[in-house]
């Protein structure tokens, strides 16, 4: 193991240079420093959404400027990040987190993910089965999902309710793999956004300076950008679909490119990038080459992407002809051959 660790940390990937500065002590993750930024508290949600974004500005400027002396100072009784918890368990009185805006009550009820204002996860440990620069990662597996996708290969995660996620525990549990080794926590599922509120939670307790990777299908609100990208030092994005159609066909997800593009975008200005991209058996045209053009042409060709072959169907994609086998060497080679001419950091 001490061989291992030694080995991933002199990895240096292009585009992920932050974070590794987190890793090797050079700079705090961004939670250190939210939580060493003193807010005031206000019961009004408007007042607390104007202190959030005054202290934005401010925030920013210390991100740039902060080096890793700052972990020296103690964390604020009230901080910018317990604002950030308060203003999200405001927001689930009127549930917007992702681009479902199914407007609901979680205190009272679902909406399309069925995740009240109560977070479960599924497994947490230490995965070595990511990206070389993530390994060993300490990935939280949430239950739930705000995507419905047919060929999910996590069903069997995402339609349950395991065990209760007790942010002080996890907070605990988190310190504990860090010194264990892990080089980031990874925040998937399902997906994370629907459990923000009890994330900054736990983000609040973790005493660790490490990175925070938030796995996620990119589909959250603006609204909810708003908050959490001041925690999220690197995006890891999963890029599924070149066009609304697939999207809303595979995955019940309207309005998906425009949303997904915007985030993308978003992300770029306020953290580190690292995209997933499962090719799909009949959708390297459709899917694959669009996405591939788009992230060229949009986030820079020398991004860190993944190209994914694992594809197989599972769950429900016996339904869909289309979909229901692996891949061909054929649809391997077509996809890899757009993705080396339009990008330069390939996984
Ligand atoms: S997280 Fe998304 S899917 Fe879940 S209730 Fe909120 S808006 Fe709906």
């Amino acid at each position: 193991m001490l061989i291992y660790l030694h080995v991933a940390s002199t990895i240096v990937v292009r585009g992920l240079e932050r974070y590794e500065a987190i890793n090797s002590n050079d700079v705090a993750a961004k939670f250190q420093i939210a939580k060493r930024l003193p807010a005031e508290s206000y019961e009004n949600f408007e007042e607390m959404l104007k202190i959030h974004s005054k202290l934005k500005i401010e925030f920013r400027k210390i991100l740039k400027e902060a080096d890793a002396s700052i972990l020296k100072e103690p964390p604020a009784e009230y901080s910018f990040l317990h604002l950030k918890r308060d203003i999200l368990l405001h927001m689930l009185k009127n549930c917007r987190f992702c681009e479902r805006r199914c407007g609901v009550n979680r205190y009272e009820k679902f909406g399309f993910c069925r995740c009240s204002s109560l977070s479960y996860y599924s497994s947490e440990f230490l995965h070595f089965g990511e990206e070389p620069e993530l390994i060993p990662s300490h990935t939280i597996f949430f239950n739930r999902c705000t995507f419905a996708c047919v060929f999910c290969q996590n069903y069997d995660i995402v339609y349950s309710d395991d065990y209760i996620f007790d942010a002080r525990e996890m907070a605990r549990i988190v310190d504990i793999r860090r010194k264990h080794g892990s080089r980031n926590v990874n925040l998937v599922g399902g997906n994370p956004d629907q459990h923000s509120h009890k994330i900054i939670e736990m983000l609040i307790y973790v005493e660790s300076n490490v990175p925070i990777v938030w796995n996620s299908n990119m589909y959250h609100s603006d609204e909810l950008a708003e908050i959490i990208e001041d925690v999220v030092d690197v995006w890891l994005g999963d890029f599924k679909y070149g066009n609304d159609k697939c999207a809303l066909k595979y995955s019940k997800a309207p309005n998906y490119w425009e949303v997904v593009t915007r985030n993308f975008l978003r992300a770029k200005d306020n953290g580190e990038l690292l995209i997933r991209h499962l090719v799909m058996p009949n959708h390297v045209n459709c899917c694959t080459e669009k996405v591939v053009e788009w992230v060229s042409k949009n986030l820079g060709s020398d991004v860190r992407f993944n190209l994914m072959f694992q594809y197989y169907p599972t769950y429900k994609a016996f339904q869909y002809p289309e979909i229901a086998r692996r891949l061909n060497d054929e649809e391997m080679k077509n996809s890899l051959f757009v993705a080396a001419k339009h990008l330069k950091n390939l996984v």
